[in-house]
């Protein structure tokens, strides 16, 4: 298959000192002869001067040359460093079309080095999720992600598989009475060990998501108690995260912090009301079906009234918060705090970090997206139903689901229809 050349400016935004364009395909190193005179040496930096597409100088910049197949792409490849203004990047990218390139899809760089081999799914992903982590604990685990942590541990599961497979066909072609009566036995232990792994795995791969993800803790309660107060408190002490979305009816209703290192989306349930405004309408539905999927729901009462909080016990999911304690004196079983006076912030904040870091920290690699964790149930399910089947030919066909579905994880099985969905959402240049 004969692929294009395509380019893409990797770096943010117009009017910075520097701008990065990088340029992926065969026809790399003809595009770069054309626009710098020669080619420079392979991965050595390179002060050229660089050619609009009318063969005059369009800027001066640093020129890599970074000849397949050990670039990113594992293409022939090249990176023009230039001065980061609008005009020499529009020269620049216009040289590029006039030469032979075209713009990168979104992810397209990324895709590339996966179809060659460079990396698998999971590593790619973790590229993705490095160039989106908000958090330092986000950063962690999609740089151990890109590292390969993951799929070195869905290796190790291919790997035993294979071997009980092996096993299994063993079984299949040689009557009982030439091998040793345990190889059964054992195979059935090994299975049944490896699936209370998946098992696991499933379980933090719920964790590893809600990291990706973020978390959303809702603040319900009566009229006037102090909902929105504790919430503005709490917003103006962290440093909130800046939305992807400004100046939307959400951020009305929502505010995003870093609490323990996990992105948690605040909800204020007290700004959901209605209105006949459509867009602001869409807002408060959103903001809504959040609420009531939250993780956790902070109960915010008035401390003059100890018994608001009366029938609601300590459930997991609840963190009860007697407000306005400045004109009540503490309420037991609940996080005494006052918008008010700041008083108690401090240890709610700690309460919040705590429960956030319980709810989405794992603690080693994990699997982190819906597909991933689609696929793990899929292989444990089908290693529960080979351990059910007495009959060995149907069991080595269950191993057989079990490994196509770990194989479609890191990519190494029939993945043609999830490329799309996990390169659409990376950035352009990546
Ligand atoms: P919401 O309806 O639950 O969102 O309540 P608000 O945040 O709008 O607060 C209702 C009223 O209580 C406002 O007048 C606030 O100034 C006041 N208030 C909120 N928190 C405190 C507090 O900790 N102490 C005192 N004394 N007043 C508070």
């Amino acid at each position: 298959m004969t692929r294009s050349t395509i380019y893409a400016v990797a770096t943010g935004g117009f009017r910075a000192a520097i701008a990065v364009l990088r340029v992926s395909g065969p026809e790399s190193s003809e595009i770069l002869t054309k626009m710098v005179g020669n080619l420079p040496p392979p991965r050595v930096a390179s002060l050229r001067r660089i050619n609009g597409a009318d063969g005059l100088p369009a800027d001066r910049g640093l020129v890599l040359w970074l000849p397949g197949p050990r670039s990113y792409t594992g293409e022939d490849a090249a990176e023009l460093h230039i001065h980061g203004g609008r005009a020499v990047l529009l020269a620049v990218s216009q040289a590029l079309e006039a030469a032979g390139a075209r713009q990168a899809e979104p992810g397209e760089f990324t895709r590339r080095a996966f179809l060659n081999g460079r990396m698998d799914l999971l590593e790619a992903e973790g590229v993705a999720d490095l160039v989106a982590a908000e958090t330092d604990a986000q950063r962690r685990q999609a740089l151990r992600q890109l590292e390969g942590a993951q799929s070195r541990e869905l290796a190790g599961w291919a790997e035993r598989l294979r071997r009980l497979l092996a096993w299994q066909e063993a079984l299949i072609d040689f009557p009982d009475e030439d091998l040793p009566v345990t190889v059964e036995a054992s195979l059935l232990n090994d299975l049944a060990v490896l699936r209370i792994e998946l098992d696991g795995a499933v379980r933090d791969a719920g964790r590893g998501a809600k990291l990706r993800d973020g978390l959303v803790f809702a603040v319900t309660g009566a009229p006037n108690v102090g909902k929105s107060s504790l919430v503005n408190a709490l917003a103006r002490r962290e440093i909130a995260i800046v939305s992807d979305t400004p100046g939307t009816t959400r951020d009305a209703l929502e505010v995003m912090l870093e609490l323990g290192g996990v992105p948690v989306t605040l909800v204020d349930t007290a700004g959901l009301r209605e209105t006949s405004d459509p867009v602001e309408a869409e807002g408060v539905r959103r903001a809504r079906a959040r609420a009531a999927s939250a993780d956790l729901i902070i109960r915010v009462f008035d401390a003059r009234d100890g018994g608001a909080a009366d029938g609601v016990s300590a459930e997991p999911c609840v963190l009860l918060v007697a407000n306005k304690i400045d004109l009540a004196s503490s309420v037991a079983e609940a996080c005494c705090v006052s918008a008010a006076t700041s008083e108690g912030l401090d240890r709610l904040e700690k309460e919040l970090a705590d429960r956030a870091k319980a709810l989405a920290l794992p603690g080693g690699p994990v699997l982190t997206r819906a597909r991933h964790i689609t696929a793990l149930r899929e292989a444990a399910l089908a290693l529960a139903a080979a351990q059910d089947l007495p009959v060995p030919e149907l069991r080595g066909e269950e191993l057989r689901l079990a490994m196509r579905a770990l194989g479609r994880i890191t990519g190494a099985i029939g993945v043609e229809d999830v490329l799309d969905t996990v390169f659409s959402a990376f950035c352009i240049g990546k």
